[in-house]
């Protein structure tokens, strides 16, 4: 095993030397979203300083630096996903979007009256909404996967879901609210059999575990760059090369035309068809930075740190009494979901804040996942490789505090 020093990577992120109400803060919210390493803050401001213009190589010396800054990051991100090319990398604002392209190229392309889109229950809104929308003006329907107890996919009611009218199943790899990692080769693998596509949302998987497109043979991969130690507002969408080059664009405008007259219109190939008006270069270039960052740390030993940080949180939450812990799937990334008796979540969240704790407590954007549990809310503290045991310890003890009844350290 590679040593793992938290200590010093801690130090790379100058947010987690902040201190809020008086305590030092302690990240709890990495599913929402991640902090910053100062190697990509640093990547921004040199950006900036050195190399800022718009994307068009021949014009100038800043062009170019621009231009290969820009399409550096596509090779990183490619490298990333153990995508075959760069150009089946399109940079989008972020999951979201992505799932958005996707339902407004290859949906309108391939769905029609009276087909399938297969979802499960455990999908984030972002992975539901676009479909709902597509299946509303196609005439689509939407058919769901149902999970167990433990927030697991339950793989027989999936195969018996699919047949040949199933166009498209679109899964997360990682549920936000729960944790759970779910079977997505085996996934895949059952909707190739019936003539259906993947879209695999990887916006809570790529931050935990090394990822491989072609290994999972996913037709479509999306993630957010804020959830992977990446600036907000860029994410990449991978597609196969083949599937991108069939599909129509979805937004028009400058970068994606060949040629255009007011007669016909002709299209870039991918990525570029997909890249309507000026990106987010900057970003963009923050992303590479923030994948350089994960391999300089050595990204495998963060993921075996952070999994045992996860068993050993999971543990601590487990022995304070009244809390009920929700998703206890065999495979799970770091996600902890629970409900504290005679607490609201939101009180909680409010009770952890004070302690410099922060954690997200509501519905997580996956509304019908808690419902499967009877819950409208839960509180969800979730892990990243920069936290420690100390940090666990200090969430645990502040629980069980709560749990005593100490309703006064409430206020
Ligand atoms: N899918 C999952 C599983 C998520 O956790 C999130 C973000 N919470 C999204 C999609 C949407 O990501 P974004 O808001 O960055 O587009």
């Amino acid at each position: 095993r590679v040593a793992f020093d938290v200590q010093a990577v801690r130090r790379d992120f100058p947010i987690l030397a902040e201190r809020v109400n008086g305590k030092p803060l302690v990240w709890f919210d990495n599913a929402a979203t991640t902090q910053k390493p100062q190697a990509v803050i640093d990547r921004l401001a040199y950006f900036y300083a050195h190399e800022n213009s718009n994307i068009h190589r021949a014009a100038h010396e800043l062009a170019a630096r621009a231009t290969d800054a820009y399409e550096g990051a596509r090779d990183t991100v490619a490298r990333f996903l153990g995508a075959k090319s760069a150009q089946e990398i399109v940079f989008v604002r972020g999951a979201t979007e992505a799932i958005n392209l996707v339902a407004n190229t290859y949906g309108r392309q391939h769905i029609g009256e009276g087909d399938e889109i297969v979802v499960s229950l455990l999908e984030h809104h972002a992975n539901i909404v676009p479909w709902q929308q597509l299946a509303a003006a196609t005439g689509a329907k939407i058919r769901v996967i149902p999970v167990d107890d433990s927030g697991q996919i339950l793989l027989e009611e999936y195969a018996k879901l699919l047949n040949p009218r199933t166009k498209l199943v679109a899964l997360t790899q990682v549920s936000n609210a729960l944790g759970t990692v779910t079977p997505v080769r085996e996934i895949v693998a059952l909707a190739h059999g019936v003539g259906a596509r993947v879209l695999v949302d990887g916006a809570q998987a790529v931050s935990h575990f090394r990822v491989n497109v072609q290994a999972l043979d996913a037709d479509f991969y999306v993630f957010s760059g804020h959830k992977v130690f990446a600036p907000t507002g860029i994410g990449a969408l991978y597609g196969k090369l083949e599937l991108l080059e069939s599909l129509p664009p979805w937004q028009g405008g400058g970068n994606m035309i060949a040629d255009v007259t007011f007669e016909k219109t002709t299209y870039q190939g991918a990525p570029a068809r997909f890249e309507a008006g000026t990106g987010n270069i900057a970003d963009a270039v923050g992303l590479g930075a923030a994948i350089d960052y994960l391999e300089r740390i050595g990204f495998d030993a963060a993921g075996r740190y952070e999994h045992d940080l996860l068993r050993y949180a999971t543990h601590g939450l487990q022995t304070v009494p009244g809390l009920r812990l929700i998703g206890t799937a065999r495979d799970k990334a770091s996600v902890l979901s629970f409900v504290l008796a005679g607490y609201r979540t939101e009180e909680v969240g409010a009770a952890l804040n004070r302690e410099g704790i922060a954690v997200r407590s509501g519905h997580h954007c996956a509304q019908p996942i808690l419902r499967r549990f009877g819950l409208e809310a839960t509180v969800r503290p979730s892990l990243a490789f920069y936290n420690t045991c100390e940090e666990v310890d200090l969430l645990v003890a502040t629980l069980h505090r709560l749990a005593r009844g100490q309703r006064s350290s409430l206020n």
